[in-house]
């Protein structure tokens, strides 16, 4: 018995020692003051800017077209010598040509919803696993939560970086975590009491309707064991965020990440002022998206982030498509790693459905593979009740109309669920005869998004 006893201890008495000391590297990293957070970023963007020059011909390409060598970087404001990335790259290069390490050094793919009909592939080593699960993590505890928190995640699972992303960042605090995933939402909510969860990761407008099923329950979640909803994926007003701590008595932390940059990432401070951005992680910079200049602090503009310590998809100078603006100032929290406040809007006609990306160029894409269907469509989203609802109109061919009901239903379930997999969430679909949709002179506006947030 003893025999057994003692390697049993040995490894709790080394797993002990393991968490005291990721507890303090933790701890002093969080708390860094800011000389020392410059001059850590400084090394890792250097270093990063090396090896992709070594590494990567698209980098080596591109840095030399714009006349820069990793020795041009000296200062963290050298970062703008740095040539920017975009979507239409990662397209360019699907799947997996702007990787940097050979096969056998990648332990996991996501993929996220790309521009047209593929999506875009993310590959991850086993030390990028590593600091997404830190880097969220870190956030998590940054809200207070710990060893004796119960976090449900009610984030897909599966090749979207949700579910898997807060639950390797639960698990490596300590806390205890429950799987959920989306759906189910009676059952979710059992859970919550039973379990006594305390943390419950979704999109801002599925916790809404939790609360909702909740009520209908007869369940009064002021009165659970719930404190803290970590919210996002997709944007949220800070109205909502009202509604969402008085009604259910939860504090909604945001919550940010992109599969591109390996997934959720950061999120605010219990302070709830902003989004704080590991300097360690990522650097981020905001532009003016039309003469790439950098704005300063408070100044609104699109977001451009450099992962500072990726390793098989490397990421710099990302034009993410997102608005938001920066606080350079120390939180009142303590911490002096950058802030971003909430996302305002996007630069580019990226909606984002139940927490899932999705571009009108993609819709094209798909129904264009349809030989019945004509050349106009037009999306249509709206909020039901919590839930976001999506209808796409379509126009179809003078040929393929008819007034057989049989036939086109048919050919609308199949164009349903056509959409259905190429855009990874639901879209009602409604056929229209040919000519009935509108025509445009300029620029067509083919989605109506009437979603209040
Ligand atoms: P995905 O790659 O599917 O994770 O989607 C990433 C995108 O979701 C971001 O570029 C944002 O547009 C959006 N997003 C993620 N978190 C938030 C948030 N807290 N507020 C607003 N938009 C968000
Ligand atoms: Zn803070």
């Amino acid at each position: 018995m003893l025999s057994g006893y003692i390697p049993e201890f040995r490894t709790r008495f080394r797993a002990t020692i393991m968490g005291i000391i990721m507890g303090l590297l933790n701890e002093r990293i969080q708390m860094m003051p800011r000389k020392e957070l410059d001059e850590l970023q400084l090394k890792l963007l250097k270093a990063q800017a090396r090896r992709l020059y070594e590494l990567s011909p698209f980098y080596r390409e591109r840095m030399k077209a714009k006349n820069v060598t990793p020795e041009d970087i000296r200062t963290l404001d050298d970062s703008a010598k740095l040539p920017f990335m975009t979507k239409k790259d990662l397209r360019d290069f699907y799947p997996d040509k702007l990787f940097t390490v050979p096969r056998r050094e990648i332990i996991r793919y996501h993929a996220s919803s790309g521009t047209t009909g593929k999506p875009t592939i993310v590959g991850y080593t086993r030390k990028d696993i590593d600091m997404w699960a830190e880097s969220l993590g870190r956030s998590l505890t940054s809200v207070g939560l710990g060893e004796d928190d119960v976090i449900q995640v009610a984030n897909t699972y599966g090749l979207f970086t949700g579910g898997l992303g807060f639950h390797y960042a639960a698990e490596r605090i300590g806390a205890a975590v429950v799987p959920a995933s989306t759906g189910n939402t009676e059952r979710q909510i059992q859970m919550i009491q039973d379990l006594g969860v305390t943390a419950y990761a979704a999109t801002p407008s599925y916790m809404m309707y939790v609360g909702e099923v909740a009520e209908k329950m007869g369940i009064d979640l002021k009165q659970s064991t719930l404190k803290t909803g970590l919210l996002g994926a997709e944007p949220w007003s800070d109205k909502m965020r009202d509604r969402i701590q008085s009604q259910y008595g939860i504090r909604g932390i945001n919550c940010f990440g992109a599969s591109e940059l390996s997934g959720p990432l950061f999120t605010e401070c219990s302070e709830q002022t902003g989004i704080h951005f590991w300097k360690d992680v990522a650097l981020v910079e905001i532009i003016d998206p039309e003469t790439h200049e950098k704005l300063g602090p408070g100044e609104s503009g699109e977001m451009v982030i450099t992962m500072l310590q990726k390793e098989a998809f490397p990421i710099i100078r990302y034009r993410i498509g997102d608005i938001t603006m920066l606080e350079e100032d120390t939180c009142s929290c303590g911490r002096a790693h950058p802030r971003i406040t909430r996302i305002t809007g996007r630069v580019d006609d990226m909606l984002i459905i139940r927490g899932i990306n999705v571009f009108p160029s993609q819709v094209e894409h798909c129904l264009n593979t349809n030989p019945e269907v004509g050349n106009e469509f037009q999306i249509l989203v709206e909020r039901k009740g919590h839930l976001d609802e999506m209808l796409v109109k379509v126009e179809l061919k003078p040929e393929a109309f008819t007034d057989n009901i049989l036939e086109l239903n048919a050919l609308r379930e199949r164009i349903t669920s056509k959409l259905r997999n190429s855009l990874n969430v639901g879209a009602k679909v409604e056929l229209v005869p040919p000519g009935s949709l509108p025509r445009y002179e300029g620029k067509a506006k083919r989605v109506k998004d009437t979603r209040e947030i």
